[in-house]
């Protein structure tokens, strides 16, 4: 089970992928995945803005077609895109050649270089095809904002207790998430600033 920090396989079965970057420098990797939808990703950007933050967005290809207007919108705003496949796939799921063939085709809508698989897994096979062609970007800490066993405090309590100087944090602009983050994500960011971190980009 995967829970908030990756695990030692985990990070092993993916070593060129980026988990934590320069842990020199007091600056976090803020990182959304699964929109853009419209539920969600205006108040993460309003949300973002507020803060001057910048931020990484791994998009399902399905969302940006649906929301292309959403899509050109969060990149006017100064932030990075990633591709999330075009489907939400897992790579374990899927052959290998399905799976590159839906990330192929989210990325003609994204246009990304960086590629974060859904679930935070794939097969040997699919990472070593993609990272040839993409910055695999996985995380040094997923928020949970996702689960329904939390509140927006446990998602917040995550942030405190993990974040650590160059963590990629792991957020969500999804239906199961936008509730907690209505107050999770500005909490967020308001302890981030007091704590003195700076937002990076990859
Ligand atoms: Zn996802």
């Amino acid at each position: 089970m995967i829970l908030e920090q990756p695990s030692f396989w985990l990070r092993w079965l993916f070593p060129r992928a980026l988990w934590r970057m320069n842990k020199e420098e007091h600056t976090v990797y803020l990182t959304f995945d699964d929109g853009p939808i419209p539920e969600a990703t205006p108040f993460i950007l309003e949300t973002l803005r507020a803060y001057d933050a910048h931020a990484t967005f791994f998009m399902v290809g399905d969302n940006v077609r649906k929301y292309p207007d959403l899509f050109r919108r969060v990149v006017e705003e100064g932030h990075q895109v990633g591709n999330h496949t075009f489907n939400h796939l897992g790579g374990l799921k899927h052959l290998t050649s399905t799976y590159i063939e839906n990330t192929e085709k989210a990325n003609k809508l994204i246009g990304a270089r960086f590629f974060r698989p859904p679930h935070g897994i794939m097969t040997p096979a699919e990472y070593h095809f993609l990272r040839k062609k993409y910055q695999i970007v996985m995380w040094d800490l997923v928020t949970r904002d996702y689960s329904n066993r939390l509140t927006a405090e446990d998602v917040v309590e995550n942030v405190r207790r993990y974040t650590r100087n160059g963590s990629i944090i792991t957020f969500h602009d999804s239906l199961k998430s936008i509730d907690k983050l209505h107050t999770a994500l500005p909490a967020s960011l308001q302890w981030l600033r007091e704590q003195g971190y700076a937002f990076g980009l990859f």
